[in-house]
């Protein structure tokens, strides 16, 4: 009995097997063996956008840097390649990506497929720096799309509903330094200078505790080329990120689940805790940090105008419910892109992400944020969890059917689709 589950636990399916092809043509083999076929990363999606429902593939053996070109910056991967592999790959190659969220585990083709993202006003998600796609379409055929090719806007953020992706040509940068400054504000000082902070930070991101008027921040901008590294020493890292923001953090969480009536008063301390710290160092050190405690997100991108106000309706709601929510709010901020199924499309964005510990159901808090977030338009991440099908999805995305369109043409017989797939594109 062969069985999968997601990074969060919420998502398990037993695909009828398990294959790791090896190569672009072993996968044409397998698309063209099966009839269902469902390609999964490091299942580090919270919906079930992953979840097979015939054979599922497995790209970990398929995870090279196939060429490198230090001069344009171009780099050719093999699609299963984990973002962690492909940083340390870059950093030998004095490349990087722009930009990156948080953790690293993700594949290339993943992290691509859903649209995933970091923060910064003038930058944009991972999918934006693709400059090539190979996919293997239902029927076998290889297609090779490049940016003049008519499936490239479609097919960067393809929701896997496309065919399978087994390379991808990234458009990367000269390797980076960042200066981080962390520090503690009162959230309401954060709102009220919120433009600033965003326009006047490369990457500007801020956390608020629910239930306190905490908040913490991070400002992490570029430094002159030159700047020697500055990282955080050993022990406040192991203080800091292992210690704090996972152990300990494990266990308020799991004390937190006992005695909800504490939560209050443990996010106001936790806010408190967090002290300011200064590092520099290489950008994916800075961008990533270690997650171990499990747990629940959904996240939506607000059109950047609109965060005060649903940051102001968020803490009406969390004022008035007899609910107590123990994870920080995370806030983060990118530029319009042109990719037709990105959260970004041709929308400067705010995301707000709420988090829910995986021992309690998420289901009425992240329903009630779904409402403040739709009712501003909200583009819900493809990886994290919402309940909104294609009427939602053809009001915010002003290409949604032409990209149903592509996936007909491409998928006819969805031998690629899945219950998620159904939900949100309506077969
Ligand atoms: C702890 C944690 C932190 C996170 N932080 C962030 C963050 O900072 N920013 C953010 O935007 N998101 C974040 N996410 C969400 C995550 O980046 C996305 O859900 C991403 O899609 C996960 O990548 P994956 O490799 O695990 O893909 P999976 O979840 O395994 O798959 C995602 C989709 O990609 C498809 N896919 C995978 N490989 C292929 C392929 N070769 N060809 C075609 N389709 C394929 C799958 O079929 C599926 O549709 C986080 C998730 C977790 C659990």
């Amino acid at each position: 009995m062969t069985s999968w589950s997601n990074w969060a636990g919420n998502v398990t399916a037993s695909p009828d097997a398990i294959e790791h092809p090896g190569s672009t043509d072993e996968v044409v083999a397998l698309v063209r063996a099966h009839p269902r076929v469902k390609a999964v990363g490091a299942g580090h999606s919270f919906t079930p956008i992953a979840q097979p429902e015939g054979v599922q593939l497995r790209l970990d053996r398929m995870d090279r840097v196939l060429s490198a070109d230090t001069r344009t910056g171009l780099v050719r991967v093999q699609a299963g390649i984990s973002l962690h592999d492909l940083n340390r790959r870059l950093t030998s190659l004095g490349l990087a990506l722009p930009n990156l969220g948080d953790v690293d585990p993700q594949s290339v083709a993943g992290a691509t497929s859903t649209g995933t993202h970091g923060t910064g006003a003038r930058l944009f998600g991972i999918a934006k720096a693709v400059a090539g796609i190979q996919l293997v379409t239902a029927d076998g055929e290889v297609l090779e799309i490049g940016p003049d090719h008519e499936l490239f806007d479609a097919a960067r953020v393809g929701l896997g509903a496309l065919g399978i992706v087994t390379e991808v040509t990234l458009q990367c940068v000269p390797s980076f330094l960042l200066h981080a400054r962390e520090e503690p504000m009162a959230l309401s000082d954060v709102i009220s200078g919120l433009d600033a902070l965003v326009d006047g930070n490369d990457h500007f991101e801020f956390y608020f505790f629910p239930h306190t008027d905490k908040a913490l921040t991070k400002r992490n901008n570029r430094v002159p080329d030159g700047t020697t590294r500055a990282p955080l020493p050993r022990w406040r890292h192991a203080l800091d990120d292992e210690l704090l923001s996972n152990t300990v953090y494990e266990q308020v969480q799991r004390l937190s689940t006992r005695k909800p009536s504490l939560i209050p008063r443990i996010n106001a301390l936790s806010g408190s805790l967090l002290g300011a710290r200064e590092y520099t160092d290489v950008s994916h050190e800075v961008f990533i940090s270690p997650r171990r405690v499990r747990f629940r997100e959904s996240e939506f991108a607000l059109p950047r105008a609109a965060a005060a106000d649903a940051i102001a309706e968020m803490q009406r709601w969390y004022a008035r419910t007899d609910q107590y929510v123990s994870f920080p709010v995370e806030v983060r901020f990118t530029a319009a892109d042109d990719i037709w199924m990105s959260t970004g499309y041709e929308r400067d964005n705010v995301y707000i992400a709420v988090h829910q510990y995986h021992r309690t159901d998420p289901a009425e808090y992240f329903a009630a944020m779904q409402d403040i977030f739709v009712a501003h338009e909200g583009r819900p991440h493809w990886g994290k969890m919402h309940t909104l099908g294609p009427d939602h999805f053809r009001a915010v995305y002003p290409r949604f059917d032409d990209f149903v369109a592509v996936r007909d043409r491409l998928d006819p017989e969805r031998r690629f689709g899945n219950a998620y797939l159904r939900q949100v594109l309506g077969s």
